[in-house]
């Protein structure tokens, strides 16, 4: 069941991932926001010292959980490329990233803060561990965090988006 965001009409629709439908009622568009799936993470290590395919990879498992991937493994692993971060290297992991979402039609970008309008959003920042991490959110509050505590993150420091946009 989704409400359109124009005039409030409920729709009876299943529909793919984040996408846009036309509203019979008021004949605008809307965006509808499909929950993700909550996957947890597969790689715990929570240090750059570790081996970097023991680094945790909780990004990839909330781009998996969005992606609605079966698993966190089926996302590029982009925390063992975290080494090559030098802006200047077009293989830095960013980069890779970027480009891995972009084949497969997905557009990754950063936010201002919290949002409230029934999206699903990355939150990156420190854990009550300690560590640095990345949960989803939506309308401002933890909706799934990808590390079995779920505690979420204490220290808010980035807000992005991924989103489905084609080809
Ligand atoms: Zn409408």
């Amino acid at each position: 069941m989704y409400i359109c965001s124009n005039c409030g009409y409920s729709h009876d629709i299943e529909v793919a991932r984040y996408g846009g439908v036309l509203c019979s009622n008021c004949n605008k568009i809307f965006t509808v926001y499909k929950p993700p799936k909550k996957l947890l993470q597969t790689r715990f290590g929570v240090s750059f010292n570790e081996l970097p395919s023991n680094r945790g990879n909780c990004f990839p498992c909330v781009i998996a959980c969005i992606m609605e991937l079966d698993s966190a493994e089926d996302v590029l692993q982009v925390q063992e490329y975290y080494d090559l971060d030098n802006i200047n290297d077009p293989n830095n992991w960013y980069n890779m990233l970027f480009k891995w979402l972009m084949q497969k039609g997905w557009q990754w970008g950063s936010l201002d803060g919290h949002q409230y309008d029934n999206s699903y959003y990355f939150v990156i920042g420190k854990t009550s561990r300690g560590t640095s991490h990345v949960c989803i959110y939506k309308n401002g509050r933890l909706w799934h965090d990808p590390h079995p505590s779920n505690d979420g993150i204490v220290d808010e420091e980035v807000f992005e988006y991924i989103k489905y946009v084609g080809h």
